[in-house]
């Protein structure tokens, strides 16, 4: 159940006492009194309702996110009902909700998701002066339909027993034959991968992006299987020598309670990749306000108060991530012991409007 109104019921019976009527008066009295006073406490404290709540779709559950959702509430009144889930499946539930969804925001992870929700036609633009001065505009879309949030990388991990300092600079050389049997991949078919294939499709063409994942799929070390975490792992346990993964599994594994996780990190070295060309693959984690949203005002205020700087600094650190706000510094020594990078400029839009040909290219090459 998202939406939880409680109307606070006092309907009552004239000022007569109950005692001085006939029975048949009492009942009349009561249904019309009742009628009367139950719709004016709903258009009262529906509307009241309408404006103190918002309704929340996320798949994001991290533990810090609870204090940027109180913070919020104290700041505007504005209660949250939150419903968390995974990514596609909340995208679902949106649509087969339809016009009768009580989702005010939906924020999921990866622009190649945002792009695919915004092509559902589940997004409503907004005019937002906030989010349009605080967002960097290659995360955010000139339609203004879903925004970049917070900010992750697309890093290599070399072993740091097979690889030389300097030796793998840059995702091409995923591709080059010397790493022969020496790489370790996800699914190219997932988001991550699409996403990171869309952005050289971006740069280079179709063509040289085909020759590339052809090129890392004769690098395999092994069938492409299990999350970023697990590619690390690989690298750390000696089965391949690099691998792709997600800048915030990185800062997580460096915290870890686990020992494994700390150990494994010992064994590799974060390198960042296209330092000297183009920059490192970015991504976002984000959302927008859906076409459907009955309590709108408040979920643009909502999404402004996201790119505050009280809340990137929650939104971002729950993840391991960078604010999107740019001037925002996070404290995060996990993910600055990583080192500094330069980061891809292109828009957040090329991710998605080359996605389509990022899975073909997949299909094709056999990246499974
Ligand atoms: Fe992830």
């Amino acid at each position: 159940m998202i939406r939880n109104y409680t109307f606070p019921l006092q309907a009552r019976v004239g000022n007569l006492p109950i005692d001085f009527m006939t029975f048949t008066e009492f009942q009349l009295r009561l249904r019309t009194l009742c009628a009367v006073s139950f719709s004016a406490l709903i258009a009262v404290y529906g509307a009241h309702a309408q404006d103190k709540v918002l309704n929340l779709y996320s798949a994001r559950h991290y533990s810090t996110d609870e204090a940027l959702y109180t913070n919020f509430t104290k700041a505007t009144g504005i209660k949250i009902n939150r419903l968390e889930g995974g990514e596609d499946q909340l995208l679902q539930r949106i649509k087969s909700e339809g016009a009768n969804s009580p989702a005010d925001v939906f924020l999921t992870v990866d622009a190649g998701r945002l792009w695919l929700a915004d092509q559902e036609g589940v997004f409503a633009p907004v005019q937002s002066k906030v989010l349009n001065e605080r967002i960097p505009a290659a995360y955010r879309l000139a339609s203004n339909t879903w925004y970049g949030l917070s900010s992750r990388a697309r890093v290599m991990v070399v072993d740091k027993l097979k690889v030389k300092p300097g030796e793998i600079t840059s995702y091409e050389d995923l591709a080059d034959p010397k790493w022969k049997g020496q790489v370790c991949t996800r699914s190219g078919s997932h988001v991550y991968m699409l996403s990171l294939i869309s952005s050289i499709i971006e740069h280079a063409g179709a063509e040289k992006a085909e020759a590339w994942a052809k090129g890392v799929v004769a690098n395999l070390a092994r069938q492409p299987k299990g999350g970023d975490t697990d590619q690390v792992k690989a690298v750390a346990a000696g089965e391949c020598a690099v691998a792709l993964s997600n800048s915030y599994y990185l800062a997580r594994m460096i915290k870890s309670d686990k020992a494994d996780d700390r150990t494994a990190m010992e064994r590799v070295r974060v390198v960042w990749p296209n330092t000297n060309g183009r920059g490192v693959h970015m991504n976002v984690s984000g959302g927008g306000v859906l076409k459907y949203a009955p309590n709108r005002d408040n979920a643009i205020k909502f999404m402004e108060y996201l790119v505050s700087d009280e809340a990137q600094g929650y939104f971002a650190n729950g993840n391991n991530e960078w604010p999107i706000v740019p001037s925002l510094k996070v404290k995060n020594a996990a993910l600055e012991s990583m080192g500094t990078f330069k980061p891809d400029p292109i828009n957040m839009i090329a991710l998605g409007k080359n996605q389509r040909l990022a899975q073909e290219i997949v299909n094709r090459v056999g990246w499974k």
